[in-house]
């Protein structure tokens, strides 16, 4: 079936399970981002915590 891209959130990372992989978007309606540090200060701190790997992707 095919996703349907949420517009409202672009993303680039295409061997997460929920991209919409022709299009850079994520196709959930919701998406929870957070940080793994203590007290985040770059981009590279934060997190989409509802990343899940394609298991037809990365091998
Ligand atoms: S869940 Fe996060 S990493 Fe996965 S496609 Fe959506 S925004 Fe990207």
């Amino acid at each position: 079936m095919q996703k349907q891209a949420n517009t409202s959130i672009g993303c680039t990372v295409s061997q997460c399970v929920h991209h919409c992989k022709e299009k850079n978007y994520c196709s959930l309606e919701k998406i929870n981002v957070g940080t793994h540090e203590l007290n985040p200060k770059v981009v590279e701190c934060t997190d989409c915590e509802s990343f899940r790997p394609d298991k037809n992707c990365c091998h």
